[in-house]
């Protein structure tokens, strides 16, 4: 009997207590967004899937095709191929990078002689396969955007991206 009594009092208690926490939580600031309609605003330094720029003016990236990125990468997730055309200049035929076991450390934009490679900032990598997570270079050229407005880093300049076989080979 006084087990019943208990419970018919905690009832109306446990209501006001819940709307307690409502009307708290309606006035503290908000945690959550309207994912995806709203983002959150990423760090400056935020390191996404590694990407190949563009230059708004040519519509190119300023890989040379030295290799360095691929090599200095600790999961060896990159493939850079090339070939020498007819004006002897070192042309790139294959980039690709296997998003699905990048460890996003950020190496290959620090060896890059050009600063062709940079880091992203996308973060919505799902996809249904994992070939899917190997981008090619026209993945990597939608991914990269076009370059920031900002100071060329030492060496990208004209002379350097158009690179002569024998210039890039001193690259490395
Ligand atoms: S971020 Fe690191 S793991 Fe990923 S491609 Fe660059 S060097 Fe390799
Ligand atoms: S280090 Fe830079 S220039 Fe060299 S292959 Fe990699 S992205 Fe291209």
């Amino acid at each position: 009997m006084y087990k019943l009594i208990g419970q018919i009092l905690y009832a109306p208690y446990s209501v006001v207590k819940g709307l307690m926490i409502t009307i708290v939580h309606m006035f503290r600031p908000k945690v959550t967004l309207q994912y995806p309609d709203e983002r959150w605003t990423l760090p400056e330094h935020y390191r996404g899937v590694p990407s190949l720029p563009v230059d708004s003016k040519t519509g190119r990236d300023k890989c040379i095709a030295c290799g360095a990125c691929a090599r200095v990468c600790p999961d060896q997730v990159l493939t850079v191929n090339s070939e020498t055309g007819e004006d002897k200049k070192r042309k790139l035929t294959e980039f690709t990078i296997n998003a699905s076991k990048c460890s996003f450390c950020g190496l290959c934009t620090e060896v890059c002689p050009t600063g062709a490679i940079r880091m992203s900032k996308h973060y919505e990598l799902a996809v249904e396969s994992r070939e899917a997570m190997v981008y090619d270079l026209d993945e990597l050229h939608r991914l990269g955007g076009e370059f920031p407005e900002e100071p060329e880093p030492e060496g990208s300049d004209e002379e350097t991206i158009g690179a002569t076989t024998e210039g890039a080979e001193q690259a490395q």
